[in-house]
């Protein structure tokens, strides 16, 4: 195949091994009828979705020539021209849930990934290919170096399963890094036994200095920190589950609250 030129602000790396594109299109689980494919370049996944009985597939794709080229290739796709994190989410299928699956654009894989925590209630599952670091990030429990922020959220709503590993050569043209496959499937918890809003608060301000313990790393919050147990705050933020972060919430939600009060009736 001749090297394409990649657009490189679009992130392209156009995977050459059908195999790989059968195998990750097979690792759909079909938990909805709704499949959207993000970033479908010249169709080598698309080819295994679109004619798809199960599926009323869409997909979206910024680049111009790529949607010229689906076009004529895939004259009955519905491709959506446009940026995904722009896309109303909620309209492309009337409100209805959808799976997300692509070999995604590596330069906004962190935005995609933040876009599925918001629409998690909408988004039963998604497949697709990141950068490996990205993926192994997103995978990683608690303890490991490469766990993060969006571990954190994520599995607090997803199950996270790492499938396979991909090679650079397999790229048109080759990214520098290696790729991995993952999976990640709604839990059932509809919601978190904590204020949801701080808890991601928690979470990203207790990564942002992420060597420091949380009775540190929490004091841009300006909450009341000793409501949270000794033994918690002396832990770093990769040390700790989702659990723990509900907890530590819950402990802040009541301080805060108690403190409001407490300023209220001094005001009476
Ligand atoms: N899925 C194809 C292409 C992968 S490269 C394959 O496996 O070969 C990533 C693709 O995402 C490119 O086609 C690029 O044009 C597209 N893309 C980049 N940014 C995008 C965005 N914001 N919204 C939708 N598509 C995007």
């Amino acid at each position: 195949m001749e090297q394409v030129r990649a657009k490189k602000f679009l992130g392209q790396h156009f995977l050459t091994d059908e195999g790989i594109a059968e195998r990750i299109a097979r690792s759909l689980t079909g938990r909805t009828e709704c499949l959207l494919e993000i970033g479908p370049g010249m169709g080598v996944l698309t080819k295994y979705l679109v004619d798809d009985a199960r599926y009323r597939f869409k997909a979206i794709e910024l680049d111009t020539e790529s949607v010229d080229y689906l076009h004529r290739h895939y004259p009955t796709l519905d491709v959506i021209e446009g940026d995904f994190l722009r896309l109303d989410l909620n309209r492309i299928f009337d409100d209805a849930t959808f799976s997300i699956i692509g070999n995604f654009p590596y330069n906004i894989s962190s935005q995609i990934l933040f876009r599925v925590f918001e629409q998690r209630n909408s988004v039963p599952e998604v497949v697709g290919m990141f950068q490996k670091e990205v993926a192994e990030r997103v995978a990683a429990g608690p303890g490991s170096k490469t766990y993060g922020i969006l571990s954190v959220l994520l599995s607090a709503f997803y199950n996270i399963e790492y499938l396979f590993t991909v090679h650079e050569n397999v790229f048109n043209p080759p990214p520098k890094v290696k790729s991995a496959v993952i999976r990640l499937t709604r839990n059932d918890v509809a919601k978190l036994d904590c204020d949801e809003k701080l808890f991601v608060q928690v979470v990203k301000t207790g990564f942002n200095q992420r060597r420091k313990t949380l009775r540190n790393a929490l004091k841009p919050l300006n909450l009341p920190l000793d409501a949270v147990p000794d033994d918690l705050l002396a832990k770093r933020a990769e040390q700790l589950s989702v659990a723990d972060f509900t907890l530590i919430t819950n402990n802040l939600s009541v301080a805060a609250d108690s403190a409001a009060t407490d300023l209220q009736s001094d005001a009476n």
